[in-house]
């Protein structure tokens, strides 16, 4: 075993070239990985329920890491699923194996001060060269600002924001702690607080509005993040989503309004439909029985209105509706999210935000004042380590 371990280290220390970073295609699937580097197809038919939802997690656009020895046969595979948990395949003898393990990366702190030159969105990606933190960007202001008509040349903004780095590249999407947009000379700021976005007074001001996808709700199963056991040491699977008990054939109606991705078979989450709404937010709905007729790929939905019927396919653990939100593909609580107005803060947790607030603030200003005093257009802060070593590959952790 531990040779096992040493081995891969040194392989990877001495022919580091022999892996191979590779992006997951749209419509490619975990069988067809198999498949493809010729791995028994029993990896995948003898997991479980549950991991076999998991495997049908990984989404089109992410980067995942294949090892292969000097024949060409692949020894290791990283694929992450989300932003903290990754499928870890390895090859032990003539067998192949799979555990899920934590993803290791690094965060960094950022700031990013400019003056409007063309567009908010243009500009922040000319300065930070990360397409991410400029979509999240506008994301966060989408239900405060109007950037078409209300920013100007000449206005001014500031993003206190962290990034997370896997293999030497930025990974997932920005996490936007604080921002600031000066048009016409009146700041806004935005202060994230417990996954939401707060004004200085502790309004909410951007937030997502959903409801839930069956009219009686009992949660069956509830959602969970990948979490390392204390003791055992051993990664605990995540559950990316709300099972609801459902008899075969129950209504389901799209939590919110928004723009199908997908409709049909989605490994091991079965039938299954995915929604696009404003804000990066995705909805997943799986285990159908039915989709309805009018649910198309690219077709538009109303907020309640019936996307299809609850079943069983894909799993066999009994009827259920599993229910997934996803914001930029990072899985969400569903629980947590559904509501039908946005909420101020009260009490204590008011208090504390208030202070926290003030503090964000006094950096958002000091990012501006910096901006105005060097008289150049535009800082950037925190470089990107590229030569951070290939950690991710060590296995021995995880056992
Ligand atoms: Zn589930």
């Amino acid at each position: 075993m531990r040779k096992a371990v040493i081995f891969f280290l040194l392989t990877l220390s001495c022919f580091g070239a022999m892996g191979e970073s590779k992006i997951w295609r749209k419509g490619y699937t975990f069988l067809n990985l198999l498949e493809d580097y010729h791995i028994p197809l029993k990896l995948y038919y003898n997991l479980s329920a549950e991991d076999k939802e998991l495997t049908a997690e990984i989404y089109a656009g992410v980067q995942y890491q294949i090892l292969r020895n000097k024949n060409g046969q692949l020894i290791q595979a990283l694929i992450p699923i989300g932003e903290d948990v990754q499928i870890h395949i390895y090859k032990q003898g003539i067998n192949y194996f799979l555990i899920f393990t934590p993803i290791k990366y690094f965060q960094k702190s950022h700031t990013l001060a400019l003056e409007v030159q063309n567009s908010p969105h243009q500009d922040i990606f000319e300065q930070s060269k990360d397409l991410g933190l400029a979509n999240e960007f506008l994301n966060t202001y989408k239900s405060s600002i109007n950037f078409k008509r209300e920013v100007i040349k000449g206005d001014k903004l500031a993003i206190l924001y962290e990034r997370k780095y896997r293999f030497g590249e930025a990974f997932g999407i920005p996490n936007i702690q604080a921002t600031l947009m000066q048009t016409n000379k009146t700041p806004n700021y935005l202060i994230a607080y417990n996954d939401r976005y707060y004004n200085l007074l502790g309004k909410e001001v951007a937030g997502f509005l959903l409801q839930m996808p069956l009219s009686q709700v009992y949660i069956t199963s509830r959602f969970s993040q990948a979490r390392k056991h204390p003791v055992l040491k051993k990664v605990i699977r995540p559950h990316f989503g709300i099972d609801l008990r459902a008899r075969v054939g129950t209504t389901v109606r799209s939590a919110g309004s928004g723009k199908v991705v997908s409709a049909g078979n989605k490994g091991g989450y079965g039938k299954a439909i995915e929604i696009s709404h404003e804000g990066g937010l995705r909805t997943l709905y799986a285990h159908l029985s039915s989709i309805d007729k009018k649910i198309k790929v690219g077709s538009y939905v109303k907020q309640g209105q019936i996307i299809g019927k609850s079943g069983n396919t894909g799993i066999s653990s009994g009827p259920h509706l599993h229910f997934g939100l996803y914001k930029n593909n990072r899985p969400l609580n569903p629980l947590g999210s559904i509501k039908t107005t946005r909420s101020e803060l009260k009490g204590k947790d008011k208090a504390t935000y208030l202070v926290y607030a003030q503090k964000q603030k006094a950096l958002l200003d000091d990012e501006l004042e910096k901006l105005t005093s060097n008289n150049t257009s535009a800082t950037t802060q925190g470089k990107l380590n590229k030569s951070e070593p290939l950690k991710d590959f060590n296995p021995s952790e995880n056992r």
